[in-house]
C-alpha cells in the first residue's frame, strides 16, 4: 500500500478511526493515477468494509456488533430481491421473521434469554445497517419499534405478556396509526373517537399513511375519549376485528415494501384491556416518536453509505471518453460532497446515541440530527443517482428506490421544515408553527 492511500478512506479514517473502503478493497485516485475498482472484489467485500467504517468497532459493544453484523448479511442476501419486492410493494415476511430471530427487533427495549436489552446505540446501529438495505423495511421497523415502545412504556402486565414475545419475534407485525386526512403535522387535530360502552370501547375514526397497515396483524390506533381535557389514548386492535378496514395505498412511490395504508374504523369494539393503561396524549405519542426519530436519522445514514458505495463502484467501472469517471474532478469533488455528508451524519448519529445512553435527549438535539441527516441523505441520494447518469433511474441499480425512500424519510417522522420550526423556537423564544 503506497502512502497515497484511497483519499476516501483516509478522510474516513481520519474522522472516524476505520475506513470504508481501503486499499484490499478498491483504489482511487493514487499518484499513478490508478483508477481501478474491482466491483467483484468490492461486492464480496462490502460487508467487511461497511462493518470497518465509522468507528462503530469501539462504538458498539460486542452483542450489539453481532446482531449489526447479522442484520447486514441477511440485507445484503436479500438486496437482489428489493427491486422486485419494491415494485410489486411486497413485504418481506420472511426477512421480517429473520430480523426477529437475529434479536434486531425492539432490541434496546427488550431483553431476551434472560439477559437485559441492548445499549441504546444499538437501535441506530441496528437500523442504519437495515436501512443499508432499504428504507422501507427501515420504516417497517420503525414503526414497529414504535409500537413495542409503546407496550414497554405504557402497557398492562398483561398486554406485555401477551404481545412482546411474537413481536420482539417477528412472528406478527405491527403497525403505529397516529397521522389522519386532517391531523398531518399538527396531531392535536386527531379526530378518531374512542367511546366508553360498560367494559368495551367503540372507536370510529380514520387514518392515513399507515406503515405496515396492510400487513398488520396489530394496529395501534391513538383515538380521543375525551377524558381529562381531550386525552388521546392508544388502544391496540387486532387486525380481524370488525369494523376495521385497511386499504392499500398502491400508489405510494415510497417505501413500498413496507406498504403503506389508509385505516377506517367502523364502531370498532375492543375491550377495555385493549387500551395502553399508561398513555394519555401527546406528551406520551412524542415519546414514542422520539425514539422514531432516532431511528430515521440513523437508518438515511444507511442507505447513503450504500448509495456512495454504488457509485464509488460505478464511477470506477464506467468509461467514458476514454477514461473512468472516477478520473474527473468532477466526479471526485461529488464524492468527495457524499462522503462529507455521510461521514458527519454518522458522527451526529453517534454522539447522539452515545448521549442517548445516559438520559432522554432534548427535542431540540433530536430535531435538529433529523433535519441534518435526512436532507443531507437525500443530497448523497441524488448525487449518486447523477453518478450513475441513465442507470440511476434503473431500479436494478438500487440508488433511485433508495432516493424514493429517502423523499419520504424527510417528510416522516416529522418534516424537515417542522423540525425547523421546533429548533427555531428553542433558539429564539418565539413560536411559529
Ligand atoms: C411513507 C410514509 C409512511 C408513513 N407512515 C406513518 C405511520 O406509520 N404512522 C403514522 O401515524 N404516520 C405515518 N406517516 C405520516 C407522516 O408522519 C406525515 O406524512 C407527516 O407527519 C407530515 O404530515 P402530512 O403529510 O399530513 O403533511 P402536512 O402536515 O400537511 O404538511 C405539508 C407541508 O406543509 C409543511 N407545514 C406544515 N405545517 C407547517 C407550518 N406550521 N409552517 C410551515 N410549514 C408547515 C410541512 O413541512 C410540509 O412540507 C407516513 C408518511 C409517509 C410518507
Amino acid at each position: 500500500m503506497s502512502h497515497n492511500t484511497n483519499s476516501l478512506a483516509s478522510l474516513f479514517s481520519s474522522l472516524t478511526n476505520e475506513a470504508i473502503l481501503d486499499d484490499a478493497h478498491c483504489q482511487v485516485a493514487t499518484d499513478e493515477g490508478i483508477h481501478k475498482i474491482d466491483a467483484e472484489q468490492q461486492s464480496g467485500d462490502r460487508l467487511a468494509a461497511v462493518a470497518a467504517f465509522a468507528g462503530w468497532d469501539q462504538a458498539l459493544d460486542a452483542d450489539t456488533q453481532t446482531v449489526r453484523r447479522r442484520v447486514l448479511e441477511l440485507v445484503t442476501a436479500w438486496e437482489p430481491e428489493a427491486a422486485a419486492a419494491f415494485q410489486n410493494g411486497r413485504f418481506p415476511n420472511e426477512l421480517f421473521r429473520q430480523l426477529g430471530a437475529a434479536g434486531a427487533l425492539g432490541a434496546a427495549l427488550v431483553g431476551r434469554n434472560g439477559r437485559p436489552p441492548l445499549a441504546k446505540t444499538a437501535v441506530c446501529a441496528i437500523m442504519h445497517a437495515v436501512e443499508y438495505g432499504d428504507g422501507g423495511l427501515r420504516c417497517a421497523l420503525t414503526v414497529h419499534d414504535s409500537v413495542i415502545q409503546a407496550l414497554v412504556r405504557y402497557g398492562s402486565d398483561a398486554q406485555r405478556q401477551r404481545w412482546l414475545e411474537p413481536l420482539i419475534q417477528g412472528e406478527i407485525v405491527s403497525a403505529f396509526a397516529l397521522t389522519e386526512p386532517n391531523a398531518g403535522s399538527d396531531i392535536r387535530a386527531i379526530a378518531t373517537k374512542a367511546t366508553r360502552q360498560g367494559d368495551d370501547w367503540l372507536l370510529s375514526g380514520h387514518k392515513s399513511w399507515i406503515t405496515n397497515g396492510p400487513r398488520a396483524d396489530l394496529i395501534l390506533i391513538w383515538a380521543r375519549t375525551g377524558e381529562r381535557n381531550e386525552a388521546i389514548r392508544g388502544f391496540l386492535v387486532e387486525k380481524e376485528t370488525p369494523g376495521l378496514h385497511i386499504e392499500p395505498i398502491a400508489s405510494a412511490g415510497a417505501m413500498r415494501v413496507a406498504p403503506v395504508g389508509r385505516v377506517t374504523l367502523d364502531q370498532v369494539r375492543v375491550p377495555h384491556s385493549a387500551m395502553l393503561p399508561h398513555a394519555w396524549g401527546l406528551t406520551d405519542i412524542n415519546a414514542c416518536l422520539d425514539y422514531n426519530r432516532m431511528t430515521v436519522l440513523s437508518g438515511v445514514m444507511g442507505g447513503a453509505r450504500r448509495c456512495l458505495e454504488i457509485a464509488l463502484v460505478y464511477a470506477g467501472n464506467r468509461y467514458q471518453f476514454d477514461v473512468p469517471l472516477a478520473s474527473k474532478q468532477l466526479i471526485q469533488t461529488s464524492l468527495a460532497d457524499m462522503t462529507e455528508r455521510v461521514a458527519l451524519g454518522e458522527l451526529a448519529m453517534l454522539h447522539l446515541a452515545q448521549r442517548w445512553e445516559q438520559a432522554a435527549l432534548p427535542r431540540f438535539d433530536v430535531s435538529l440530527t433529523k433535519r441534518h441527516n435526512c436532507a443531507a441523505a437525500l443530497e448523497v441520494v441524488r448525487m449518486a443517482r447523477s453518478i450513475l447518469g441513465a442507470n440511476g433511474v434503473d431500479f436494478n441499480h438500487h440508488v433511485i428506490r433508495h432516493l424514493l425512500n429517502m423523499e419520504a424519510s424527510y417528510s416522516y417522522g416529522g418534516t424537515h421544515e417542522i423540525h425547523g420550526l421546533i429548533v427555531g423556537k428553542e433558539l429564539t423564544r418565539e413560536n411559529a408553527f
